[in-house]
């Protein structure tokens, strides 16, 4: 059809402004056969970004693309703010019955959007490889947290709890519970279009709140499909927007940011960003929870077992080609070990050389990067890395196919303080530093801003001990012979000092989408003052 086309451009020039137009309009994804999983999850070539109960978007337009070909996938017309303001209002409303639903019987309706999505893991994960450009098993791996999020979120709607506290004055009892905020606004980036807000609303939802969702302008098929499924759960059971989207870019997240009818703002993005939106919800003393930036390093002590060390390498520097918020992007090694740590792992980099490709091929373990964005700050940090004396190991070049490739790269001899290791660059470059013990490690780790991820290979429990003690590694990941990159939902993730100190998913990350009240019970009969103070007239 297109090489038709082509030779009809060629001999009919005035009517090439038509043709271009039918070139286009065939060329979106979504339109041919192999992609028909995208109209499995309902979706269409142009995709209303808004939702509150109705679909609709009146803002502007965006094509979402492959960042595997460059190729368009479908558009989606996004929310404007004042679409924003009126799906506060909505999800507020919504929120007035859901406090009043039972938690277990809130939990009952998490386990069908797990169901629901569990339905649709194939495609939807095949979606999220092919709007970010994650290799196939990232993209259902990522679905699969979302499930695996909403069964703990089922098991937490009959168990979460407050306590019974001693109380200093006889015939008192003291109380602790734990109740909703209210309206829990996701802004998420574009590296977990699906599973961060998983994490967030089945969370919130269970412990009595509703949700606005914003995702990344670039991944808006995902937020739709996403907000697709469990749209389908609400309908079946009869439920108000207790879920509700707005699709948009800043305006529209500067907008929810500010909005004081969102009780909680759980933003994931950069820790630039991150650092705007905290100070805007502190200035209307709202709740925050940030999930921001890493620089992750893994650190191999002389006694490591080098060979799952070279492995947790491996997958932490490359997988999703170098953008996940745990990427392994510093890996400090023992000096004794450091050259032949090298020369072994670039043996490895130069075996997945062949394995770069297209991100929904089955033999690719090496997809894009998610935009030109990434591609140029790539180049830019290895020629400053080369101008600080850093040597290129390994890789180091652009691919030239369509799409966005990069080289995974190795760099070595650089300064363990050098600007561009302190910095987080999104995109597969991992910097080896040469380090003379465990505790210089441990200082190196420590020293840059974030404090997301960290690893430790060692066969020694006392640099184990060390390790996770109060003297070891600041992160909010502090992890032993496994790599710095992915978490269980069962742990709550987060990180510390730039990384914004916020945790989500497991443990009692729960307890941030609450407010806790105490409640002091007086069955006396008479009134007391605690500590003894005496106040009454007779
Ligand atoms: P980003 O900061 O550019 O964007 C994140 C989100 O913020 C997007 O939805 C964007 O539209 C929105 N946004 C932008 N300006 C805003 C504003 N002024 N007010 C409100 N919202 C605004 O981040 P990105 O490039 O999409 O994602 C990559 C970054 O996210 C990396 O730094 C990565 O480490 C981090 N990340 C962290 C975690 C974590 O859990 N710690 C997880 C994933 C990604």
């Amino acid at each position: 059809m297109i090489a038709h086309l082509r030779h009809l451009t060629r001999r009919l020039p005035l009517q090439r402004g038509m043709l271009q137009q039918q070139q286009r309009s065939a060329s979106y994804l979504i339109d041919q056969p192999e992609y028909s999983f995208l109209k499995d999850l309902g979706l269409e070539r142009d995709n209303p970004g808004v939702f509150a109960g109705q679909w609709q978007g009146r803002g502007q337009s965006i094509t979402s693309y492959d960042p595997g070909t460059g190729q368009a996938i479908a558009t989606v017309r996004q929310g404007n703010v004042q679409e924003l303001h009126n799906a506060v209002g909505w999800t507020v409303e919504a929120y007035k019955h859901w406090r009043q639903v039972p938690a277990p019987v809130r939990g009952e309706i998490v386990r069908q959007i797990g169901d629901e999505l569990r339905k649709y893991k194939e495609p939807l994960g095949k979606l999220v490889s092919l709007e970010v450009g994650k290799i196939y098993s990232e993209g259902q791996g990522e679905v699969q947290e979302f499930i695996d999020i909403c069964d703990y979120a089922v098991g937490l709607s009959r168990i979460y709890a407050g306590q019974l506290i001693n109380s200093e004055r006889a015939q008192h009892t003291i109380l602790e519970a734990w109740r909703p905020l209210g309206l829990v606004g996701v802004i998420s980036a574009y590296n977990f279009p699906n599973a961060v807000f998983g994490w967030n609303a089945a969370i919130a939802l269970t412990t009595g709140n509703t949700v606005l969702w914003k995702g990344a302008p670039s991944t808006p098929l995902v937020s739709v499909a996403t907000t697709k499924i469990v749209a389908e759960v609400l309908r079946r059971n009869n439920l108000p927007p207790i879920v509700s989207l707005c699709q948009g870019g800043t305006d529209v997240g500067a907008a929810l940011v500010a909005d004081k009818r969102v009780n909680l703002v759980s933003f994931t993005g950069s820790c630039q960003t991150g650092r705007d939106v905290g100070v805007e919800v502190q200035r209307r003393f709202g709740k925050v929870i940030l999930e921001l930036g890493g620089n992750n390093a893994l650190v191999i002590d002389e006694s490591a077992n080098v060979k799952m060390a070279l492995d947790a390498a491996l997958f932490g520097c490359i997988g999703t080609s170098g953008q996940r918020c745990t990427t392994t992007r510093r890996i400090i090694v023992h000096e004794k070990l450091h050259d032949s740590f090298v020369e072994a792992l670039t043996e490895k980099y130069a075996q997945l050389l062949p394995r770069i490709g297209h991100q929904l091929e089955v033999d690719t373990l090496v997809g894009p990067v998610h935009s030109k964005q990434n591609v140029d700050s790539y180049k830019a940090t290895i020629d400053e890395a080369k101008l600080l004396g850093g040597k290129v190991a390994f890789g180091g070049r652009v691919v030239q196919r369509p799409g966005h490739y990069v080289e995974p790269t190795i760099i070595t001899g650089l300064a363990h303080d050098a600007s561009v290791v302190h910095r987080e660059t999104f995109a597969p470059i991992v910097y080896v530093l040469k380090a003379r013990s465990v505790n210089e490690a441990i200082a190196w780790n420590n020293e840059v801003e974030q404090g997301l991820s960290s690893a430790l290979f060692t066969e020694n429990m006392t640099q184990a001990f060390k390790w996770i003690g109060a003297q070891g590694s600041d992160c909010g990941i502090v992890n032993i012979n496994t790599t710095t990159n992915g978490a269980e939902i069962g742990g709550a993730f987060g990180g510390e000092k730039a990384t914004g100190g916020g945790r989500e998913s497991g443990s009692d990350a729960w307890k941030q989408y609450c407010k806790r009240a105490t409640i002091t019970l007086n069955h006396s009969g008479e009134l007391a003052c605690a500590q003894g103070v005496v106040f009454n007239v007779e």
